[in-house]
């Protein structure tokens, strides 16, 4: 168990759990919104804490939206944040380019403008946004582990390492000092020469200038692991209210309520419960229910695209790697999830919230395999889209909101696997003391220069 310190805002060991039992008669009721791996982490640790806790998901199952097929990655080596010019000018190419890492529809909006002018004016916090995210990623895959073991959830957990890998030099040369900041993150990794890197993992073919092993870095099935742990909660008490659609909250001085009903009625009715606490963890739609209560939380969603290959054959098995890669030109990552499945991810969308499955999108996934594994067939495999919840600081929002009784732990986007075990122990130590939240994540200041909020 941890708790964390106000003054450091560091988060530290207890030596025994703090109220392992169901909760008490008069224990406080925190309502949790959304069961993908943040708020279900969120719901593990508040009731771990003895609060009465309910978790609502409008899905009839947890980790159903952006959740369900995920790289993979528990990626401390994954930190860099997005904010750079190098990035914009990468982007502005590849808008023009199908097939691209990246595709932003041209179409106006002010949600996707204003986020990305605040994009732009977070460029000056680059190095500092990437040790805190460095510093919380180690942090976090320890207790995700930590949490793992005590619940004994099987998630197809592999500890082999993450391995990036560069077939030109400019970007090798980036990486080199990417690892400086990561190492200021409290990370180590490895820089291998191109045979070390065929040497590491031998499956990979092609021309490669070098790359970076990372030995602690490790993957897993999200999918999987919040199941498990959504049940872990419910036997120790909790509610789990799924195929439950929230439509409305509000809060005043003495608690927050919230107005629900089922996912798939589509009447008038609805009903009203109250709760002291609410930690909203709704992914890409915590800012509407933010706007509710009256707190801007900027999450733009950043759609992305995964395949999961199924290696029916040991010769599929053989061809495909188990270490997990990072391809850092193409920007796509890869999982080895169990002997038969395989998994690969990537592309970044700013294309509103729709969910849907374009075949454009997916091709350049499957031709990196080809390319990569031209032995690893890939005549069975899934298809998926999912929203990454993206804060334009690419820092998550751990924190209170105006409203004493609201909490935020939400908009982790490209890293939510990777950071949730960690800011679920954050936020849910807020909840209990009551404080304001975090403008420290994992003892780092990231309180925010541009508008001098936290990030
Ligand atoms: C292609 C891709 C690859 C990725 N790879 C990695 C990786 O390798 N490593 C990594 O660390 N991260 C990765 N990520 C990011 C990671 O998957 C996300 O950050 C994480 O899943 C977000 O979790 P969440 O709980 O915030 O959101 P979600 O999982 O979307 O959960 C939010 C929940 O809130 C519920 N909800 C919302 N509104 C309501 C409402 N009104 N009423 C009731 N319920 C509601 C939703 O149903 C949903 O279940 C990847 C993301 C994508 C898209």
């Amino acid at each position: 168990m941890t708790s964390r310190s106000k003054s450091t805002g560091k988060t530290t060991r207890l030596s025994k759990p703090v109220r392992p039992a169901k909760p008490a008669r008069d224990a406080k009721r925190v309502a949790v919104i959304g069961a993908g791996i943040t708020g279900t982490t969120t719901a593990y640790q508040l009731v771990k804490r003895g609060f009465d806790v309910t978790l609502f998901d409008r899905q009839p199952y947890a980790a159903m939206e952006t959740s369900y097929a995920n790289g993979g990655q528990l990626s401390a080596s994954n930190a860099e944040v997005w904010n750079s010019w190098a990035t914009v000018a990468k982007g502005l190419k590849w808008m023009l380019k199908p097939g691209a890492p990246l595709l932003v529809n041209p179409k106006p909006s002010w949600h996707k403008f204003s986020w990305m002018a605040e994009f732009m004016a977070n460029i000056p916090n680059y190095e500092r946004n990437t040790i805190a995210t460095a510093r919380l990623a180690v942090e976090a895959r320890e207790q995700l582990m930590e949490v793992a073991e005590a619940e004994n959830i099987d998630f197809n957990c592999e500890k082999r390492g993450i391995l990036h890998f560069y077939t030109n030099e400019k970007d090798f040369e980036h990486g080199r000092k990417v690892t400086e900041l990561l190492k200021k993150g409290g990370l180590e990794r490895e820089e291998l020469s191109a045979p070390q890197v065929l040497e590491t993992e031998p499956a990979l073919t092609g021309n490669f200038v070098g790359g970076y092993l990372t030995k602690t870095d490790f993957t897993g099935d999200i999918h999987k692991y919040t199941n498990a742990l959504a049940e872990a909660c419910k036997r120790l008490g909790a509610t789990l209210a799924f195929a439950t659609d929230i439509r409305d909250v509000a809060a005043d001085g003495n608690g927050v309520t919230i107005i629900h009903r089922p996912a798939e009625f589509h009447g008038e009715a609805t009903t009203a419960s109250h709760f002291d606490d609410v930690v909203v963890c709704a992914g890409v739609r915590s800012r509407t229910l933010a706007a509710k209560f009256g707190d801007r939380v900027n999450i733009y969603p950043v759609k992305g695209y995964s395949l999961t290959i199924h290696l029916d054959t040991e010769h599929d098995r053989d061809a495909a790697p188990w270490v997990s890669l990072l391809d850092d030109h193409a920007k796509i990552v890869s999982s080895r999830l169990g002997e038969d499945r395989f998994r690969v991810a990537g592309t970044a969308e700013f294309n509103g919230y729709n969910r849907d499955i374009r075949a454009s999108r997916i091709d350049p996934l499957i031709s990196w395999c080809h390319q990569l594994f031209p032995g690893m067939s890939t005549r069975q495999y899934e298809p998926w889209a999912g929203l990454r919840p993206m804060l334009p600081t690419m820092l998550p929002k751990v924190e209170r909101g105006k409203n004493p009784h609201v909490f935020y732990n939400t908009g982790h986007g490209h890293l939510g696997w990777t950071l949730s075990a960690a800011t679920a122990n954050i936020i849910a130590d807020a909840v209990l003391e009551g404080y304001a939240g975090t403008t420290h994540i994992a003892g780092h200041d990231v309180s925010n220069p541009v508008t001098g909020k936290a990030a």
